[in-house]
């Protein structure tokens, strides 16, 4: 079914945009780069933009970041930027005097608490590399990410730590500090630190770290379909794309109420559910709590939200509880609704014009540009399942890989890789040690995506699926081989193979095939050990839904399980090329 362009409303004379063609035309990132405030002695620093260059003037007394309350949509905890810039202050001079260096990393696992914003924001400002965790991870996603980047401080929470880091952590002999946040009259866990101590400690005056615009900032973990999760790496230079876009792409002001719902542990969470909505001075709501349809309508009322950041999951929750929650509530001050993460079907768009008023404006980035793309504006008709248009300053196109260069797909409709010319701000800049996988997603001055997709007339662009096996579960990017890792180290699995299969709220959900070694029978108790080894290694985010035993899977002659073919062959899809399987002589 194809849906009816949803023509644009009025566009208000104060929407940062007004006409696409023209800005995309006139558009330079020196412009964009202008638009910053520097560090006083020059330089570039992401905290410094987001907190500090508001200090001595109107913003400096507003509410940065309003938590609410667990039980309620009332705030909890405020913030104003005046405060924020002390207590990042502060975090950076402890970080300072446990005599960390510029270019250390620091990770944050915890849910949306003050501290991951402080954490995140005085790291910046002490020239240290910010990496957040998914607080979904089991210790296995944790403990490999944390060796990748060779962690140099972990922040955590008392929970989390008794949880799912208190028998191995303190192990690790390249850690060297675990902060704790505890409970006021708890006292940090044996071997880690008080985070609130050290704070207390730390300087509220101290000075921004100068920064130059290529140093590292911020470490974002993504999944590949073989090895280990890729650490990208990204620049201070990323926060001229990062407002930018926030402007352009969420129409975001320095008087709007922002929320933005994605979890601190994935690349939105850090890039608009902190940095880049601070840059703009406003005010960010953040809910501490999980997903609930009426809650979620409540905080919008309630909160005065202007503009909300969401995912495509959420809205396919919240449509299953249809149009009358909705009408209850009053929805006046929301002005702009956008999503991002996974496809955002065209129905969920049109559902947002019947029970909110208003469309959803998909976009579409990942971790390894920093920053949104691709986007669909308030000065322009949304044509529902489409992505949207390049934003100024990107060139996006089609193309395919071929020995002898790049072949262009110049004809509308046509599918084919979606790739982004190199060098724009928020590019990572590598794969953490993995030099040869960084090369290898540039050819010849393009930055091939990993997503299949297309343009139409018009130029707009749209998703037609990912050109590798990784899986996009309720947004979460899952790369299979880690969750095949973890399948093998249960005695009775020889094999494991691992695919996404369709899910109507999730996208996609993860089911694992396995073969097992002999001596081994296949019944339901050994699938239910196999299915809590994993959600125990792995977090219940990332574990297999369910577990299919075969008697063996499908290989390349060289011994390479067939994803595609597994996946292929549970769908009913055409199993295409089979030529290099294994026993297979035709
Ligand atoms: P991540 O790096 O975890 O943010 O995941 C990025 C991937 O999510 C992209 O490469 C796409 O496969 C998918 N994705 C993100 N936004 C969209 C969107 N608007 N439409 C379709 N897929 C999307």
């Amino acid at each position: 079914m194809t849906y009816k362009t949803i023509e644009k409303g009025a566009v208000d004379a104060a929407c940062v945009m007004q006409d696409y063609q023209l800005e995309y035309q006139k558009f330079h990132w020196e412009q964009a780069e202008q638009a910053l405030a520097g560090l006083p002695e020059g330089g570039l620093n992401i905290a410094f933009e987001a907190v500090d260059r508001h200090l001595n003037t109107d913003v400096a007394e507003k509410a940065a970041l309003t938590f609410l309350s667990r039980n309620s949509t009332d705030i909890e905890h405020s913030l104003t930027y005046q405060q924020l810039a002390e207590q990042s202050s502060r975090f950076a001079s402890a970080l300072q005097q446990m005599g960390l260096k510029p270019g250390d990393r620091v990770y944050c696992l915890a849910g949306r608490i003050p501290e991951l914003f402080i954490t995140a924001l005085g790291t910046l400002k002490f020239g240290g590399v910010f990496s957040p965790l998914f607080s979904a991870f089991g210790p296995e996603p944790i403990r490999s990410r944390l060796e990748i980047g060779q962690a140099s401080v972990l922040v955590t929470t008392e929970k989390l730590y008794q949880k799912k880091l208190a028998t191995w952590l303190l192990e690790l002999d390249f850690l060297k500090h675990c902060l704790v946040v505890t409970e006021p009259e708890h006292t940090a866990p044996a071997g880690t630190e008080s985070f609130h101590t050290l704070l207390q400690q730390g300087d509220p005056g101290y000075q921004c770290h100068p920064t130059r615009p290529e140093d590292p900032a911020l470490l974002h973990f993504t999944s590949g379909t073989t090895g280990k999760p890729k650490g990208a790496l990204h620049v201070h230079q990323a926060v001229v794309a990062h407002r930018m876009t926030a402007q352009f792409a969420l129409d975001l002001r320095q008087d709007d109420i922002y929320w933005c719902t994605a979890d601190p542990g994935w690349v939105t969470g850090t890039s608009y559910g902190i940095l880049a909505p601070l840059t703009l001075g406003a005010t960010l709501i953040i809910d501490p709590a999980d997903f609930d349809a009426e809650r979620w309508y409540s905080i919008l009322q309630d909160r005065g939200v202007t503009v909300w950041y969401t995912a495509p999951t959420a809205i396919r929750m919240l449509m299953k509880y249809g149009t009358e929650l909705p009408q209850q509530v009053d929805l006046t001050a929301l002005r702009h609704m956008a999503s991002v993460g996974e496809p955002l079907n065209p129905e969920a768009v049109v559902w947002g014009t019947k029970a909110l008023g208003k469309p959803f404006h998909d976009n579409w980035w990942q971790t390894e540009t920093g920053g949104i793309m691709i986007a669909n504006y308030p000065c322009l008709p949304i044509k529902p399942g489409s992505m949207g248009k390049p934003m100024p300053g990107i060139t996006a196109a089609i193309a395919r890989r071929t020995d002898a260069g790049i072949e262009w797909v110049d004809a509308p409709g046509e599918a084919g890789e979606l790739v982004l010319k190199a060098g724009w701000p928020s590019m990572f800049r590598s794969y953490l040690h993995e030099e040869a996988r960084y090369q290898k997603a540039f050819q010849d001055g393009w930055y091939f995506t990993g997503d299949l997709a297309q343009f139409d007339e018009e130029g707009y662009f749209w998703f037609v699926g990912r050109a590798d096996d990784v899986i996009k579960s309720s947004g979460h990017l899952i790369g299979p081989f880690e969750v095949e890792s973890a399948l093998m180290e249960h005695p009775a699995v020889a094999e494991a193979g691992v695919i996404g299969v369709p899910d109507e709220l999730g996208g996609e959900v993860v089911k694992a095939f396995i073969a097992l070694k002999p001596g081994y029978q296949a019944n339901e108790e050994l699938i239910r050990e196999v299915l809590g080894l994993a959600r125990k290694r792995l977090g219940p985010a990332v574990a297999p839904k369910s577990i299919e035993v075969r008697d063996n899977l499908p290989k390349t002659r060289s011994g390479k399980i067939m994803r595609r073919l597994l996946k292929a062959r549970e769908l009913g899809l055409p199993e295409g090329d089979i030529s290099t399987m294994e026993g297979n002589n035709e």
